[in-house]
């Protein structure tokens, strides 16, 4: 139920017999306020002076006014006495003040008790306009409460405050004009375009405004109506249109009021039957109305040492901006209110894990060195300091947390070796998982090969065995009769049970869900969990989708590794491309060709890789042994065949990307990839580094038929950089950090405003604040960080649980 029907209020006729006949008419006061605000408080709303003309109505008003109601319009009065003196901020307090007051106020001369108050939980249908279909809409828009209006930013702003005359404008100029409509419009299809047409004139010119491809347009205006366009400005032969992007009716004088109009206007996510003006005048009731604007997360001394200002001040700031500065620092502001949140939940995570975990030392005294010496190469300074690190963590009373990250090649599955001896050695168990069986099965003949001088034969334990198999390893797991197991999802089964999991390493791990590896974690008591990623992450996304994990990083290539040397291959360059593969072949190396589909069927353009099997096969590589690897062909066929690889039985492997992972072939030196633009860039570093295996340097050719500079662009990102971590920063870049951040089930809090590529800095201070406060306070028990509490908590009932 709405609390009182505003629009009456504002504009409507007094109700004889509703109000004390005393009661001093607010609504005047109230459109002046508002008018003022809408016009950026510069204290010219009203001729004259808008303070001058406020101190007068007040003192007026309180003339007659019950004694309650008249000391507060006195006090009031006083106040706008020094508006000409006030900094803006304060203007702008005092104004929502005031707004507020005097609406409460009013609603009371309507009814005897006061009305309910708009909270932040309040649904939407208690603004004005809102009823139950609007509130559907707003619903299908995730708009269910004042909040989250408060929260829905704006994507982007129109700056419409210049209000040029339409002659300003040059050719293909952006511009926001108001025109009137001046006749009835018209369809055309110049050149087979469908295009509307509809005469306009602005500011005494006219003009044509054009929606290309929507005919419909040419009907929807009457003449005369007022419309506020905005798009780019065309000139041809002296006469203007305007190719519209956007548009919106002006209210006809005395209608609603207009918002968008000569400020810098927000563009919000709008939807069917949820237009930009009705959005606009709702986010501004909401704020107008609304008792108590949401409570900023970050503590007061964190606020003040960051000189970060009011939350309130930056949410309506971002809603209804005077100006570009104030902009700027308003998004920065809830920018760091969001990744402080999101640093504390990180935060707390890791303190949980510190505080609540019971002992779960695993002994390594000299286990390190002695793998080392066991190891059939040198291990690289890299791999040593990452091993000591996590020896030391194994060595901690609480649960190791860390992410061990290294480019292709780096040599991560010696550091995981070595986690798992460290537990088999303590008479404790230990799980790697795998993203694909294919690389399941290769780390289990390495590990093996690895762990053999110490005495440990690992279990392989994936979907596709026989169940007979699998009931073996559940049996030896649960039993502990097996200290290792190496294995894909199958490990998360409900039906395996380890008597002793020490240890879990998930390699690959930016290919399983949060919540995945959170299964695995909760079949032992608390494990120490030792995550590998060979995607190099951005920093920005290690502090925030890891950001409650220990980093290592391995940065530093086995002695003798080269670069692959990379090319963009297009057009006729493809034949060359498949001569230069043929030419190595022969010289006795082996290549892969990869392909983004299975079979690409007909009637599309990509590259299957079946088809392209029996197309190669039968031309220009007949000469040579070919196989076909993708994730439909079944295990034992898929296990012969890598073998016949490995062995050189094979030259040439035509593969989807179940090689993309750990496939470690090092005779294998040269890669083709047909269709390079669908894969994304660090899914094509991953993929050439393949190739960069042995002692000959590696070559990848990216063959594409796209043409569009973008992808062109995008794709010689490859060509000109070895270095994983920049070219996960350019993926992150133009691609966005999608699934990894921001997973609900994760209990992390969205960020809905802040830009974690544009934002580095900033995180940075909210990681430092928001782990300083919980280091200090771990509870939260003390009052300024009351607000933080109860944002965790909410959290914590959102997310799906967490185990690791
Ligand atoms: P990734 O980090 O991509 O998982 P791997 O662990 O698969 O890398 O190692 C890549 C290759 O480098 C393997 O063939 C492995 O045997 C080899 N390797 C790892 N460490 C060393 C080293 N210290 N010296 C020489 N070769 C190494
Ligand atoms: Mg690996």
């Amino acid at each position: 139920m709405p609390p009182l029907d505003r629009a009456d209020e504002v504009t409507g006729p007094r109700r004889a017999g509703t109000r004390p006949p005393s009661s001093p008419d607010l609504s005047l006061l109230l459109r002046a306020l508002r008018l003022e605000v809408k016009r950026g408080r510069q204290d010219d709303a009203i001729e004259g002076g808008f303070s001058v003309a406020m101190v007068s109505w007040l003192v007026a008003a309180a003339e007659g006014a019950p004694e309650e109601l008249a000391v507060r319009l006195r006090r009031a009065a006083e106040a706008y006495r020094t508006y000409p003196a006030m900094s803006e901020q304060q203007r702008a307090d005092l104004c929502a003040k005031s707004i507020r007051a005097f609406e409460i106020y009013a609603g009371r001369y309507r009814a005897p008790s006061p009305p309910p108050l708009t909270s932040l939980a309040s649904p939407l249908s208690v603004l004005r306009g809102v009823g139950p279909r609007r509130a559907e809409a707003l619903g299908a828009l995730g708009l269910h409460t004042i909040e989250d209006l408060l929260r829905h930013y704006p994507l982007r702003y129109d700056d419409r405050r210049a209000n040029q005359p339409l002659g300003a404008f040059e050719h293909r100029q952006t511009a926001s004009l108001k025109v009137t409509v001046c006749g009835p419009g018209r369809v055309r299809r110049p050149g087979g375009r469908l295009l509307a047409e509809v005469p306009a004139e602005c500011g005494g010119e006219g003009l044509s405004l054009v929606w290309f491809n929507q005919p419909y347009m040419a009907g929807r205006f009457a003449e005369g109506a007022a419309l506020l366009v905005t798009g780019q400005v065309m000139i041809r032969q002296g006469l203007y249109s305007l190719s519209v992007a956007e548009c919106e009716a002006l209210p006809v004088d005395g209608g609603e009021e207009d918002l968008g109009e000569g400020t810098i206007t927000p563009i919000y996510a709008a939807g069917a039957g949820v237009a930009q003006t009705f959005l606009r005048r709702l986010v501004r009731e909401a704020f107008e109305q609304c008792e108590h604007l949401p409570e900023s997360v970050v503590p007061e001394p964190v606020a003040a040492s960051r000189e970060l200002g009011t939350l309130s001040a930056a949410l309506q700031a971002v809603h209804l901006p005077q100006d570009m500065e104030e902009l700027r620092r308003a998004r920065a502001r809830i920018s760091y209110e969001e990744l402080f949140l999101l640093q504390a939940a990180l935060a707390t995570r890791r303190l949980h894990v510190v505080h609540d975990a019971p002992a779960t030392g695993v002994e390594v005294d000299g286990l390190a060195e002695r793998f080392g010496e066991s190891l059939p190469f040198a291990p690289t300074a890299a791999q040593v300091r990452v091993i000591a690190d996590m020896a030391a963590d194994l060595g901690q009373p609480r649960p190791a947390n860390r992410l061990i990250h290294g480019d292709v090649g780096a040599g991560k599955t010696v550091c995981a070796a070595f986690a798992l001896l460290a537990a088999a050695a303590a008479g404790r168990q230990a799980a790697i998982m795998a993203p694909t069986e294919l690389l399941a099965e290769q780390h289990h003949r390495t590990l093996n090969d690895l762990l053999a001088p110490h005495g440990i034969v690992c279990r392989l334990l994936v979907g596709s065995m026989g169940q007979a198999a699998k009931n073996h390893a559940y049996r030896e797991l649960e039993r502990g009769e097996r200290a290792v197991v190496v294995g894909t999802h199958a490990l998360f089964q409900e039906r395996v049970r380890f008597s002793d999991l020490a240890v879990v390493v998930v390699d690959e791990q930016h290919r399983f869900g949060v919540k995945q590896r959170a299964e695995l974690a909760s079949k032992g008591l608390r494990p120490n969990v030792f995550v590998m990623s060979a995607t190099p992450i951005p920093r920005t996304l290690a502090l925030t989708a890891y950001g409650d994990f220990d980093v290592s990083v391995l940065d530093q290539l086995p002695p003798g590794r080269r670069p692959v040397q990379t090319v963009l291959a297009w057009g006729k360059e493809r034949r060359s491309a498949y001569e230069t593969l043929a030419a190595r072949v022969a010289n006795g190396r082996q290549a892969y060709v990869v392909c983004p589909l299975i079979d690409g069927g007909d009637e599309t353009q990509l590259a299957g890789a079946e088809r392209e099997f029996n197309r190669l096969r039968a031309g220009d590589l007949a000469c040579f042994r070919l196989g076909l690897l993708h994730g439909r062909i079944d295990s034992t066929e898929r296990d012969e065949l890598m073998e016949q690889f490995r062995a050189g039985r094979l030259d040439i492997l035509v593969a989807t990307t179940v090689i993309e992972v750990g496939v470690d072939v090092p005779n294998a030196t040269v890669m083709l990839v047909e269709n390079a633009e669908r894969f994304g860039l660090a899914q094509l570093h991953q993929l050439r580094g393949r190739v960069a295996r042995g002692e000959h340097e590696g070559l990848c050719v990216l063959l594409t038929r796209a043409r569009s500079p973008e992808v062109i662009d995008r794709l010689q990102v490859l060509e000109r950089t070895a270095d994983g971590f920049e070219i996960a920063e350019e993926d992150l870049r133009r691609r966005g950090p999608g699934e990894l951040t921001g997973t609900r089930q994760s209990g992390l809090p969205e960020l809905k405003l802040c830009d974690l590529t544009a934002d580095t800095q900033t995180l940075v201070r909210a990681r430092e604040d928001a782990f300083g406060v919980l280091e200090h306070d771990p509870q939260l028990a003390e009052p300024e960080h009351a607000a933080l509490r109860t944002a965790l908590d909410r959290l914590e009932q959102d997310s799906e649980g967490w185990a690791m």
